[in-house]
């Protein structure tokens, strides 16, 4: 089956209310966990990688994983997605590389660490949207920056993500200027920022409207009710693991992340891709932990990387099941890149955005 774009995937979510968990891969052992409960729940499927997993893998063994994982589930449709591209070499490169999609995340400056202004982010964005557009490729832009409504602090995922202390309206996506922005670059998908940050640690205590803005999704889906919303940092951290790898040697303090049900309200808001790294590494470590520790002469490292696999399986699955990703893979039919090229200077694609009431 040929590769599937962001967008496809996302208008057929949107088209039949469900949401579509993107999970990151960097090794061999991630691709076959994420795609055996894809073929088991008969899910479509994103695969995304960041710059931190393509300087972990290198390009070619990326490009090629995925090329595996064609030919040994031909029945499911594969996106393969740029996670946080940093600058328009970073998307490119990808593009060249078989990525069907990229997130040019202009919320921060191309060293992934400055918070970016309005204008910086909308020409960056515009300008890879262009470019991956001609080919037929998808682009998720991010507006607000993503960090603990608690400290007002970001958390660093390979090496991405603001230092130091924001204000919460620099946290917080604002609905207006968010339709301003999807209308200005004609990005695919948008990432909001609303309490939700990267990392094991995204809340110390069970989070609710305060700390995790259930209502600015909402508001955004108001506004712009044809957008395709991204939560991004929304693994939900499920306390077995936390057991799991605490109970096996493991020193992590107590974490909340973001409940599932949550993340199923979000998808009745129009949130349509939702993603989940935490989770996977820790249901991989905590099997290396009691692998280890239940079996100290144990040497074989598939003897640690098969039940991480199955963890990680039995986690992706279940996350398909509640999006209502399940059983969606053999309704759709991929429309190739050329093809998606041509849908988008007809300017069939182009945003829909209604009118405020204020305007
Ligand atoms: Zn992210």
């Amino acid at each position: 089956m040929a590769r599937i774009t962001l967008r496809q995937l996302l208008d057929h979510a949107a088209e039949h209310g469900y949401g579509v968990p993107a999970f990151n891969i960097n090794n061999m052992e991630q691709v076959l966990a994420i795609m055996n409960a894809a073929r088991k729940t008969q899910a479509p499927v994103i695969l995304q990688a960041s710059r931190g997993a393509r300087s972990y893998a290198g390009d070619i063994m990326i490009a090629k994983m995925v090329e595996a994982a064609e030919l040994m589930y031909p029945e499911i449709p594969i996106c393969l997605h740029q996670d946080h591209g940093n600058n328009g070499a970073t998307c490119y490169s990808a593009i060249q590389a078989g990525f069907t999609s990229v997130m040019m995340d202009g919320s921060l400056e191309a060293d992934a660490k400055t918070p970016a202004s309005y204008e910086y982010n909308t020409d960056i964005t515009r300008t890879v949207t262009g470019v991956a557009h001609d080919v037929g490729c998808s682009v998720e832009g991010e507006l607000g920056c993503l960090g603990s409504l608690e400290t007002g602090e970001g958390d660093k995922e390979d090496g991405h993500g603001f230092e130091g202390k924001l204000s919460k309206d620099m946290l917080l996506t604002d609905p207006d200027q968010a339709a301003a922005f999807v209308a200005a670059t004609k990005v695919d998908a948008l990432a909001i920022a609303m309490g939700t940050s990267h990392g094991a640690y995204k809340f110390s205590r069970k989070p609710d409207g305060d700390i995790l803005a259930m209502n600015v999704v909402k508001a955004i889906n108001e506004r712009l009710p044809n957008t395709h919303l991204v939560m991004h940092g929304s693994s939900s951290v499920p306390q077995e693991l936390q057991d799991i790898f605490n109970k096996y040697g493991g020193a992590m303090p107590q974490t909340y992340g973001v409940p599932v049900e949550e993340i199923v309200k979000g998808i009745k808001y129009g949130v349509r891709k939702v993603n989940i790294d935490t989770d996977c590494r820790l249901a991989i470590t905590g099997q290396f932990r009691k692998v280890a520790q239940e079996k100290g002469d144990e040497f074989d490292p598939r003897k640690f990387l098969k039940p991480s696999m199955d963890a990680m399986e039995a986690l992706c699955a279940e996350r398909y099941e509640q999006f209502g990703t399940a059983n969606q893979a053999p309704k759709i039919k991929v429309i190739p890149l050329a093809q998606m090229a041509k849908r988008y200077a007809s300017g069939e694609l182009d945003p829909k955005i209604g009118m405020t009431k204020a305007a």
